[in-house]
């Protein structure tokens, strides 16, 4: 699904932000990539997203090869993937349900599937009863999920969490966390970046660790030691 094959970015000549990355995650695979800020890991993360070009190596995600991507090709791209960010990013002007829903709304979904799609992502992701309230009147955990609601209401392949948890105290982010956990459980890849070390150790998942623009870690059911 997501293959790295000696993967380079080079933003000026004397920073490589990532070198030679190689990695390969399955279908349906919940991976977490750690390491210290400046390591590479939103690099990455752009890369997969097309914000940013890869200086060199191979990127293929379902089956896409983007060396052969074209411009207008980028926008089916990204609605394979969706991304929630640490801080939300959601419109502060709409109310709960008009936040996903215009998720829908910009790639031209009608008023009956928007009606009818928004309130089962609601569900999932536990916000059912909140669909008239403003970002504002909400937690910052329960604002993180109406941003995960809005980045799977079409249903990406794949899911990028970048530090979502990083504006949270304990108990949300570990709300949050659940969430995730059960759209990877329907079918979506995950891709988790964290800083947290309690999570990390309780997921148990695969970790992919980055220092200096390398893997210098892959494995499964991992735990995070300093
Ligand atoms: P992380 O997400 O792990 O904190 P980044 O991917 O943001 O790391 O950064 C990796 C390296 O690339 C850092 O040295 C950073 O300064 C550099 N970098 C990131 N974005 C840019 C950019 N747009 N222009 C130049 N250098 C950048």
């Amino acid at each position: 699904m997501i293959l790295l094959d000696r993967v380079t970015k080079v933003y000026n000549r004397n920073n490589t932000a990532l070198d030679r990355v190689s990695l390969h995650v399955e279908p349906k695979e919940f991976v977490i990539i750690i390491g210290k800020s400046g390591a590479g890991k939103s690099t990455l993360l752009k890369l997969l997203t097309r914000e940013e070009r890869q200086t060199s190596g191979k990127i293929v995600v379902g089956g896409v090869d983007y060396d052969k991507l074209k411009d207008r090709d980028i926008p089916l791209l990204r609605r394979k993937i969706g991304v929630v960010f640490q801080d939300f990013k959601l419109l502060q002007n709409k109310n709960v349900f008009e936040n996903v829903a215009f998720a829908l709304e910009i790639v031209g979904y009608g008023n009956k599937e928007i009606i009818h799609t928004v309130p089962r992502v609601l569900d999932i992701v536990g916000l059912k009863g909140k669909e008239k309230n403003m970002p504002m009147e909400l937690s910052g955990g329960e604002r993180q999920r109406v941003a995960i609601a809005r980045a799977i209401v079409r249903q990406p392949k794949i899911l990028i969490a970048d530090e979502p948890t990083g504006n949270l105290d304990p108990k949300h982010a570990w709300d949050v966390i659940k969430v995730l956990e059960k759209i990877n459980k329907y079918g979506t890849t995950v891709l988790l970046t964290t800083h947290n070390q309690e999570i990390v150790n309780k997921l148990r998942r695969r970790v992919i660790v980055i220092s200096d623009g390398r893997v210098v870690s892959d494995k499964a059911n991992a735990e995070y030691r300093h």
